[in-house]
């Protein structure tokens, strides 16, 4: 099933910064170098963003046993995809404005070059496997909505109510204060509206064999548009594989990752030499450069989250955050949760 890959020498201009550090400025211009890669270890890796530590724990025990990168990383992500305790995947995930839990996922698998996704996905509680069965028995990437729901049960999948007891309730908040001249009476006069809970998992991983997969999932923005799609199941925004290079995806605010394609171009400042951490960082600053001046603050600093995970093909791995931030990972060994790197300090 796995085909040829080709070994290439990591020969980049790598900056030396390492996960956690702040990037320094000037780096674009190293970013240009080209670079080819080898792949010097051989252990399993896996990245992902802060919800996932069980996600790499299982990838990369999964791994260790030979199960291929895409089914490790999506018997990760699952994890969380099944937990009702995860408002931000899945099943229990916080629901659009009309209180309908509308899930996105996509996938990619580098050793096969194939890809995957399913967007505003409704019933289905494991949209990261309906995604797989889109790259492994189509011919399409995308498919949505009812479209999507349909395919998924023509293959077994269950159709249930993704919301729980807890979400229905968050929601039924949300909807009663949302507004003071709407019909809805305020639940609590004196609840402060909270910020918009967001959340989602991205798992990216390498073999000891160097081949890649990536995998993202998520509820998307609680209370959104019904039918609003995010990044998450956009190739090349809420995550990218190129079997070469390295993987890497993505969490946050979804409609400023699409309009950088960011794990499409954290991979390229991979493949350019960049280490994970300071691609993802890298990227960021194109968000910023990108961001209209409403989602800015008065010193130009973004007023939404958003975060990147990456690994390369020779098991290197690393986040970056535009606020401080944490991500997991299981670095051959054990599953830990590191301190991401990023743009800008939070104030005080
Ligand atoms: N990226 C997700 C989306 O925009 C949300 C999140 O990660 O918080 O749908």
């Amino acid at each position: 099933m796995t085909p040829e890959y080709s070994r290439r020498e990591f020969l980049g201009t790598a900056s030396g910064l390492t996960a956690g550090a702040v990037i320094a400025p000037g780096l674009a211009a190293q970013a240009a170098a080209p670079a080819v890669h080898v792949r010097k270890s051989s252990t399993n890796v896996a990245v992902a963003s802060g919800n996932g530590l069980r996600a790499v724990a299982k990838a990369g025990e999964l791994m260790a046993q030979g199960v291929d990168t895409l089914d490790a990383a999506i018997e990760g992500v699952k994890i969380q995809e099944l937990d009702p305790n995860d408002p931000s995947v899945g099943y229990g995930g916080l629901p659009n404005e009309n209180g309908v839990v509308q899930l996105d996922a996509s996938c990619m698998h580098g050793p096969t070059k194939r890809a995957g996704a399913v967007g505003a996905l409704e019933g289905i509680k494991t949209p990261s496997v309906v995604a797989k069965y889109v790259l492994l028995y189509t011919d399409h990437i995308f498919l949505v909505g009812e479209g999507a729901k349909k395919f998924a049960l023509s293959y077994g999948f269950k159709e249930e109510d993704l919301l729980t007891d807890s979400s229905r309730q968050r929601w039924l908040r949300w909807r009663a204060n949302r507004s003071e001249s709407d019909d809805w009476i305020n639940v609590d006069e004196d609840e402060q509206m909270v910020p918009r809970p967001t959340g989602t998992i991205n798992c990216n991983v390498v073999n000891a064999n160097g081949d890649i997969s990536s995998v993202t999932t998520t509820s998307g923005l609680s209370w959104k548009i019904p039918g609003r799609v995010g990044d998450s199941p956009i190739i090349g925004a809420g995550q990218y594989t190129d079997n070469d290079v390295g993987a890497a995806g993505s969490t946050g605010r979804g409609e400023s990752n699409i309009k950088v394609c960011g794990a499409f171009l954290t991979v390229e400042f991979m493949r350019r030499g960049l280490k994970p951490a300071d691609a993802a960082v890298e990227t960021l600053r194109r968000v910023v450069a990108t961001s209209e001046p409403r989602l800015l603050d008065e010193h130009g600093r973004p007023r939404f989250s958003l975060n990147f995970y990456a690994v390369n093909k020779n098991g290197e791995f690393g986040a970056g955050s535009v606020y401080p931030s944490r991500y997991a990972a299981f670095d051959g060994s054990e599953a830990l949760r590191l301190d991401t790197a990023y743009l800008y300090e939070r104030d005080a």
